[in-house]
């Protein structure tokens, strides 16, 4: 178990009880629910790479856990603690988030045991080259059946190794871009994609001030501005959540936690500042007008709104959950709440905005990448000039009829078409307003749930149960 894994259950049991909670709410038959819950197929690889005169051996997994939908989908996490209950426990989460958020792929996910700070760039791109040709070569790899996306420890880099490592396998596959998303943008990648998942935690929060009765139950006054968050992790997800939400919505990012330590100001601290710190020094540590503490676990505590645990898995357990003073939680990371840790906070009455809603803008953003791989063309590409000029007739029309003049602003606003970036957020946002409203609709139509996990839960489920039943698997 990952030493920061302070649960006694591992992280698929702390799963499989949540999805247990789920099927129980909706009365679903144990053989179907056994199918659903059962991991498809899973590899570990061992693999040579010579670095530095020394031959290294690495082991990497990748588990696809539901095939009802392909590709199946997921990241690939480089980190010195994964194993493969980790791997299993991350491809399930993947099934349910793309099917309650309607993204037509099934679940997969995929690791490396590796330390990425004790290798070079070229070491790790060795390493990356050699492991995605066993994936690839094993079946694990392709645009049609199965396609990786960074998580922890990998980023654009990585996705763009991996995409011509396979391009360089099967040179006759006219679609090999989309054998991974995530990719930087001059490799088929596309805009938006890197703060996808923070973008998503930022337009989930938005849609929970949107729903005034939710923000009542959870004793938050009304709007996002001013509102005190602690945020743990500070890579890909927590670093955009927090940008965006400070910079955008006027909140109040009090405290940053690392594996380091925490950096607090109670004024909120600047992120971009922050961000700008930690490239330079390598530490939060003398960060201006802030406090560090080496405890970063227990900053979790912290008086605060929201908390937005968005580093790894089980981070608030049965031991700290009852002194989290949040009174909403947010899980941009993958199973940062234990099962134990659930049940306490909310008997608590603490909201919690789950892992499979709320940090599902990567895997949206992911799908949209993919679609515009596979048909070879930028969104946008062809009706955005002819969007500009019809709003520019538009205007002139407007200014004809009522006989005033639009001014250049104002014209400016009107006539500007959508870029790539303005369509995938219009589309996240819209995916993650209707993922929050379906959750909604089911805690108002079934008495038994009562959370929104169990309604998320509860959703995903019954669209898988549905698509194998519709195929008459067993
Ligand atoms: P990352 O590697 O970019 O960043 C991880 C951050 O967590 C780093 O700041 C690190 O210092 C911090 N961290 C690690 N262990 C910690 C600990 N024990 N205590 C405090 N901080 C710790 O990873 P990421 O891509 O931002 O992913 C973070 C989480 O979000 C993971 O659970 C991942 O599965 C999930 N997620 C990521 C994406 C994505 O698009 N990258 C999408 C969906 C979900």
């Amino acid at each position: 178990m990952p030493e920061h894994n302070n649960s006694t259950l591992s992280f698929s049991q702390n799963v499989n009880y949540l999805v247990d909670r789920a099927i129980a709410a909706i009365d679903l038959d144990s053989d179907t629910a056994s199918a659903i819950k059962a991991c498809a197929s899973i590899i570990q690889v061992k693999f040579p790479v010579k670095i530095r005169e020394k031959i290294e051996i690495f082991t990497g997994w990748r588990a696809v856990h539901s095939t009802h939908r392909l590709p199946a989908k997921g990241g690939i996490r480089y980190a010195p603690y994964v194993n493969q209950d980790e791997v299993e426990a991350l491809a399930a989460l993947m099934s349910y988030k793309c099917a309650l958020m309607d993204i037509p792929f099934g679940g997969s996910k995929g690791a490396l045991l590796i330390d990425p700070l004790k290798y070079s760039r070229d070491d790790m791109q060795r390493i990356t080259r050699r492991f995605t040709m066993e994936l690839a070569r094993k079946g694990f790899l392709s645009p049609a059946t199965n396609v990786p996306a960074p998580d922890i420890g990998t980023g654009q880099r990585e996705m763009a190794w991996m995409a011509d490592t396979y391009k360089h396998l099967y040179p006759e596959d006219i679609n090999y871009q989309a054998c991974v998303t995530g990719k930087p943008i001059n490799h088929g990648g596309i805009h938006g994609r890197t703060e996808a998942t923070g973008r998503g935690v930022q337009y989930a929060i938005r849609e929970f001030f949107r729903h005034p009765h939710d923000v009542q139950n959870s004793g938050l006054t009304p709007g996002i501005g001013g509102k005190k968050i602690v945020v743990q992790g500070f890579g890909n997800v927590g670093y955009h959540a927090s940008r965006l939400l400070s910079e955008e919505d006027d909140a109040k990012i009090i405290a940053v936690i690392k594996s380091e330590g925490v950096i607090i100001d109670e004024n909120g601290l600047d992120i971009a500042a922050l961000h700008n710190h930690i490239l330079e020094h390598k530490t939060m540590k003398g960060f201006p007008n802030a406090t560090f503490h080496a405890d970063g676990l227990k900053a979790l505590e912290l008086e605060c709104d929201i908390l937005i645990p968005a580093a790894v898995e089980s981070v608030i357990t049965g031991k700290n959950a009852g002194d989290i003073k949040a009174r909403v939680i947010v899980e941009a990371a993958n199973g940062p709440l234990t099962f134990e840790a659930d049940k306490i906070l909310q008997e608590k009455g603490v909201l919690i905005i789950p892992d499979i809603y709320a940090n599902a803008g990567g895997v949206t953003v992911s799908y949209f990448e993919w679609v515009r791989n596979l048909s070879h063309i930028r969104f946008g590409r062809m009706q955005r000039r002819h969007e500009e000029l019809h709003s520019h007739q538009f205007g002139e029309l407007l200014e004809e009829l009522t006989g005033k003049k639009i001014s250049p602003a104002d014209r400016n606003k009107i006539i500007r078409g959508a870029n790539e970036e303005d369509l995938v957020n219009s589309g996240l946002d819209d995916t993650m307003r209707n993922g929050y409203q379906q959750i909604t609709e089911a805690m108002c139509n079934n008495p038994k749930i009562t959370d929104m996990r169990t309604a998320a839960y509860a959703i995903a489920i019954d669209k898988i149960s549905r698509s194998y039943l519709d195929l008459g698997i067993y």
